[in-house]
């Protein structure tokens, strides 16, 4: 037994998931999965090795694996209503690296949306791959608005004809229109793909308009809003319909393209329990029940967005569509990171970000970004959010109170203690 023989490690898990019950988990990127997808994780299929793809392994001794594996690529495919998904990609920036290879070369030219302005650093920021291996184009939002201008959009595009345009967001607390970008995307006769991490568990709900009819190629993480381990999968068409402008001297189509992309160019062998965990995951999105858990999960946010902009808080595009919001604290004289740390104090864990526009900078910015998915796991529903948005304001007001926050710390336990999870 762990406990037993590494005490050390034991403890600190054991603290962890301590931490987990008895806080409020604000961080929209996060999830609290399912014991079953925990089983998986923790199984025996983390010993194989399985280079390649069920069926075509360059390893002996994948009988079961390739079961697994099958299993999660049909159940990715049913889920989504994809063409193809390649199963294996170790996360979502490793699966990005591989989308955006899959089809662009060396400084090729792709559009994404600014880190600042909600985009993921895969989406062509300059600390990253994207931003080094690529050329990239960035898109923001509006200054009036907040939200996306697809008019200016669209002249970005035609002005810099870039051969990819990425939708998607990683803080962007508003419905992303796909058939806006790819019609966009078609007029420059470029690809267009989108990452849906974040919001991945919301579309196949059905609480957002799926990227799947309008793009070229989606990736998504696993664990965000879909609940399923840390992970990632790519999907995409089966055509390239643009073989022969960009690539004729290729013998594949798109589906190769992605796949020989993640092994051999960029993955070794296969997360065999993660895929296993993933399979369970995309099994359990779609039961009835994972409907009802996406519409509440945007409810809630729509609930906590309303508690906290009663409290005087400003929302970055004054609300959410969907599981997120950013707050935009300057008008509260306090910066994200000292909100991050007095919420941090009390057992309410937030990220700090920054918000359009920030005059701020990075790691200590003028927002918080938080979100509902792991509450709404919870069984916390919009009367438990309209509380939470009152314990956020506490403890941010009274943040150099210490018996105020220390009344906030307690009543934030009696919340998490009325909706255990792991018991
Ligand atoms: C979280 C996220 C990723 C990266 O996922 P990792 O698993 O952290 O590598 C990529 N794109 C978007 C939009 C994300 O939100």
């Amino acid at each position: 037994m762990l406990a037993d023989d590494d005490s050390e490690i034991y403890e600190a898990i054991l603290l962890e998931r301590k931490r987990q019950e008895e806080g409020l988990e604000l961080i929209p990127s996060e999830n609290y999965v399912s014991k079953n997808v925990l089983e998986a994780m923790g199984s025996i299929l983390t010993n194989k090795y399985s280079e390649g793809l069920p069926g075509k392994r360059y390893y002996g001794g994948n009988k079961y694996i390739d079961v697994v594996e099958q299993l999660a690529i049909d159940r990715a495919k049913q889920l989504f209503g994809c063409e193809h998904a390649n199963v294996q990609p170790l996360s979502g920036s490793p699966a990005n690296l591989a989308a955006l290879y899959a089809v662009l070369g060396i400084g090729d030219k792709f559009m994404g949306l600014e880190l600042a302005h909600g985009g993921h650093l895969t989406h062509g920021a300059a600390v990253n791959f994207s931003g080094q291996m690529f050329k990239p184009v960035p898109y923001g939002v509006s200054q009036e608005t907040e939200m996306f201008d697809y008019d200016e959009i669209r002249k970005i595009a035609l002005r810099e004809k870039p051969k990819l345009i990425l939708s998607g967001l990683t803080a962007y607390p508003r419905e992303i229109d796909f058939k806006a970008f790819s019609e966009i995307a078609d007029e420059i006769e470029a690809y267009h793909m989108a990452d849906i991490a974040h919001i991945a568990g919301l579309v196949v709900g059905g609480v957002h308009q799926s990227p799947i009819p309008y793009c070229d190629i989606v990736t998504t993480t696993t664990h965000k809003t879909l609940r399923g381990p840390r992970g990632a999968i790519i999907m995409s068409k089966t055509e390239d319909r643009y073989h022969d402008k960009y690539h004729q001297n290729s013998q594949k189509n798109l589906a190769q393209m992605i796949d020989f992309a993640v092994f051999p160019c960029f993955q070794g062998g296969p997360h065999n329990h993660t895929n296993a965990a993933k399979a369970v995951a995309f099994n359990e999105a779609m039961q009835p029940e994972f409907k009802d858990y996406a519409e509440q999960i945007v409810k809630n946010a729509r609930a906590l967005a309303d508690s906290l902009m009663s409290h005087g808080f400003r929302l970055v595009t004054g609300g959410t569509d969907n599981h997120l919001i950013l707050v935009d604290l300057r008008n509260k004289d306090v910066s994200g990171k000292e909100a991050e740390t007095a919420l941090d104090e009390v057992g309410i864990t937030v990220n700090k970000n920054m918000v359009p526009f920030d005059p701020r900078k990075p790691w200590d910015p003028s927002g918080i970004r938080l979100g509902t998915p792991v509450l709404t796991t919870r069984g916390m529903k919009e009367d438990e959010m309209n509380y939470v948005g009152e314990l956020i304001n506490r403890a941010i007001k009274h943040r150099s109170d210490a018996s105020a926050k220390e009344k906030v710390r307690h009543d934030v336990l009696e919340l998490c203690r009325q909706f255990p999870f792991y018991d």
